[in-house]
């Protein structure tokens, strides 16, 4: 199943290519091992000499088959499944940082990948930078060193919802020859392909819209295949040199363009673990096949309830990049020209105490951590996913104290409407 089919064939189709007499569709490969004929055969696995299935540390056939459908997707040569988002960035970059290294990343985004950047990965010897992303060209290539590894940001970051302007972060980060890493887990590939506009290697938290039900954690890592590597050889040493745990093999020599996804699978997995289970990859992959009718739906619900809240004279800012009057109207226009995601997010006059009160008023809407399923859920960052972070370092990463999150689910719009209205009446 190749590229030739539009996103929404490749939502229910991709993937898995049943032969005769197989399942209909994607079986759990609930095995950890997978069996063969002689010590030769397995052998030549472990020396990547032949791809094959031998430990679902390191590949599983029903994972596969998901990372596939999500590769094909966003347009891209080769996936990982991981057991959940954070995973997924920490083996993004660790694939390509290591103690000694930097890189360069845009303030807003997620509290807990802003977390493993600035406190764990720190831990570990690799340095990063944070950026206002919609500071000037010069402004972010001034934070470059020597020892940047590569630039990251969030397509529509969780929870400030800033739209990032992609074409220009892959310009800066191809100028210092280095790859541009996007979190797309907002849009998903099916409102944006980072990859038409320039970046090399994506990822996703698909516990939010591609599993979509709220059901399974998940990451999953998707390369473009096309940043080239060996032109910046000597930055990229465990690319472009050889693995000493695989007898001297070199990743980019050996597999072109499946380099990245290759060693994160052969080395990082094999090494760190943290796989994705099979049954969570099925469970993901029954999401995946309607998130081609979930996504217009999150975004015509949302549309109309950000629209409702800026009628309202009890709010005091609505933050939804659907909205004319919103900063980021134009870009989410060029770069999501048919909706970008069910997250808004608002102020109540009153602030903070206001705002709790307000979701406490809420009877369909649900307080949860979680965001971006099927059921519409509301969430108090300053109260919830951002506590650890001080009134200073909220606005840093674009969440005012009094934010509240709304994740708008694919229920009928005036039920959520109503809802949202009585909790303001209280
Ligand atoms: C939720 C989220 C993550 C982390 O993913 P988990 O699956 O919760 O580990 C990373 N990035 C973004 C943008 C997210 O929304």
């Amino acid at each position: 199943m190749t590229e030739k089919f539009k996103p929404e064939t490749l939502c229910v189709q991709a993937g898995w290519t049943p032969k005769k007499g197989d399942p209909r569709i994607l079986p759990i490969y609930q095995s950890t091992t997978f069996k063969y004929d002689t010590s030769e055969q397995m052998a030549r696995l472990f020396d990547l000499e032949d791809s094959g299935y031998f430990y679902t540390r390191l590949q599983n056939p029903t994972n596969d088959a998901v990372a596939a459908k999500i590769a094909a997707l966003e347009g891209g040569v080769a996936a990982m499944l991981t057991a959940s988002g954070q995973a997924a960035n920490f083996y993004a970059i660790f694939n390509i940082c290591q103690a000694g290294d930097h890189f360069v990343c845009s303030s807003a985004i997620y509290g807990g990948t802003f977390n493993l950047f600035s406190v764990t990965m720190k831990k570990l010897g690799i340095e990063v930078t944070f950026i206002n992303p919609d500071a000037s060209e010069e402004e972010i290539t001034a934070a470059f060193r020597p020892n940047t590894k590569l630039l990251f940001g969030e397509t529509i970051s969780n929870p400030s919802l800033e739209v990032l302007d992609i074409e220009k972060f892959a310009k800066i980060a191809h100028a210092q020859g280095v790859p541009l890493i996007i979190d797309n887990t907002f849009p998903t590939p099916i409102n944006c392909r980072p990859f038409e506009w320039g970046a090399d290697i994506v990822v996703h938290s698909t516990t939010k819209y591609m599993d979509g039900h709220a059901a399974t954690v998940g990451g999953c890592i998707v390369d473009s295949g096309n940043f080239d590597w060996d032109a910046y050889a000597d930055k990229f040493p465990g690319l472009c040199t050889p693995d000493e745990s695989y007898h001297g093999l070199t990743y980019t020599k050996s597999f072109g363009k499946g380099a990245y996804i290759t060693k994160a699978t052969a080395q990082l997995m094999r090494d760190l673990g943290s796989a994705q289970g099979p049954q969570n990859a099925f469970i993901l992959n029954i999401g995946l096949e309607t998130l081609h009718l979930r996504m217009p739906q999150h975004c015509k619900n949302a549309q109309r309830v950000a629209e409702y809240l800026e009628s309202c004279e009890e709010v005091a800012w609505v933050n939804y990049c659907g909205l004319p009057s919103n900063k980021y109207y134009e870009r989410a226009q060029k770069y999501m020209p048919n909706g970008s995601c069910g997250v808004i997010s608002f102020g109540l006059k009153g602030g903070r105490e206001t705002s709790i009160k307000f979701m406490d008023s809420l009877k369909l809407v649900a307080i949860v951590t979680h965001v971006a399923d099927a059921r519409t859920c509301v969430l108090h960052p300053a109260s919830h996913t951002h506590r650890q972070l001080s009134d200073e370092q909220l606005i840093e990463a674009g969440v005012r104290p009094d934010l509240i999150r709304l994740s708008v689910g694919i229920e009928n719009a005036d039920d959520i409407v109503n809802d949202i209205a009585q909790a303001l009446k209280a």
